[in-house]
C-alpha cells in the first residue's frame, strides 16, 4: 500500500514542508508601525492582543480610543484609568467629564471631528505613571492612529503626553502655551483634567490653551 508521502509524490505535490508555528513569547504591536497597509482593524485587533509590556498582565482590556477617525482634532491623555479599563473607552471617569466640558468650551464635543486616545492602551495599575518602556512599547499604536487619522491639531494632555509626543523631558509650564510641531501637526499642550480637579486655578491657563488651540485650528482652516 502506498504511504501518505508516496501519493503525495505521485502527485506531484511533495515533499511538503511545513515550517511548525512556534508562539512569540511575547506579541508585538504590529510588524510595520504606522505603515500605510496598517487597517483599524489590524490596530483594534493588535491592541487588544498586545502583550509588548508587563501592563497586558494586569489590564481588563486595551483602550484604543474613541471617536471620529476622520477628525481634525485629536486630543492624546495619559492613559486609562479604572473606569477606562472596565469600560474600554478613554476618559470616561471624572477627568472624562471635565474633558468634555473643556472640548464643548470651544464648541467641540466627543466623538464629533474629535478623536481621543492615550499615550498608553493599557491601564497602569493604581492609576501610577506609565514607565519608559511602557511608553516605549505602546508609542507604534499612537504613530499608527496619527497615521490613519491625520489629523489637523493634536492637543496633548498632561506631562506624559506633551513629553513623549515631542520628545522631551521639558516641564508642561515651559511647554504650553505655545504651538508645537509634530511630524508637521500643529500640537498645543495644556493641564490634563484629572490635574485641573485638583488644581482649580490653572483651569484659567487650560482655558488660554483651548483658545490658543482654537485659534490654531482657524487660521489653518483660512490658509
Ligand atoms: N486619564 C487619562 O489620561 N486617560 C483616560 O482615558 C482617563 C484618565
Amino acid at each position: 500500500m502506498l504511504s501518505r508521502d508516496d501519493v503525495f509524490k505521485e502527485l506531484g505535490i511533495a515533499p511538503v514542508w511545513r515550517l511548525r508555528e512556534t508562539p512569540p513569547a511575547s506579541r508585538s504591536p504590529l510588524t510595520a508601525p504606522g505603515s500605510p497597509s496598517t487597517t483599524w482593524d489590524q490596530l483594534a485587533d493588535a491592541v487588544a492582543h498586545c502583550t509588548a509590556c508587563k501592563l497586558s498582565a494586569t489590564r481588563t482590556q486595551g483602550v484604543l480610543g474613541v471617536g471620529d477617525r476622520n477628525a481634525d482634532w485629536l486630543i492624546v491623555g495619559e492613559a486609562p484609568g479604572a473606569d477606562e479599563d472596565a469600560q474600554g473607552e478613554p476618559f470616561v471617569g471624572q477627568a472624562g467629564k471635565l474633558l468634555d466640558a473643556m472640548l464643548a468650551s470651544i464648541g467641540l464635543k466627543r466623538g464629533d471631528n474629535v478623536y481621543i486616545t492615550n499615550v498608553l492602551k493599557s491601564r497602569p495599575p493604581g492609576n501610577r505613571n506609565p514607565e519608559p518602556d511602557e511608553v516605549a512599547a505602546c508609542r507604534p499604536y499612537l504613530l499608527a492612529q496619527i497615521e490613519l487619522i491625520q489629523p489637523k491639531l493634536i492637543l496633548a494632555l498632561g506631562r506624559f503626553a506633551a513629553q513623549s509626543l515631542l520628545d522631551t523631558d521639558e516641564a508642561i509650564s515651559r511647554l504650553r502655551g505655545r504651538v508645537h510641531q509634530f511630524q508637521n501637526v500643529p500640537l498645543v499642550v495644556t493641564y490634563h483634567p484629572a490635574y485641573l480637579l485638583r488644581n482649580l486655578p490653572d483651569k484659567a491657563r487650560a482655558w488660554e490653551d483651548l483658545c490658543l488651540a482654537r485659534r490654531t485650528m482657524q487660521t489653518l482652516a483660512i490658509a
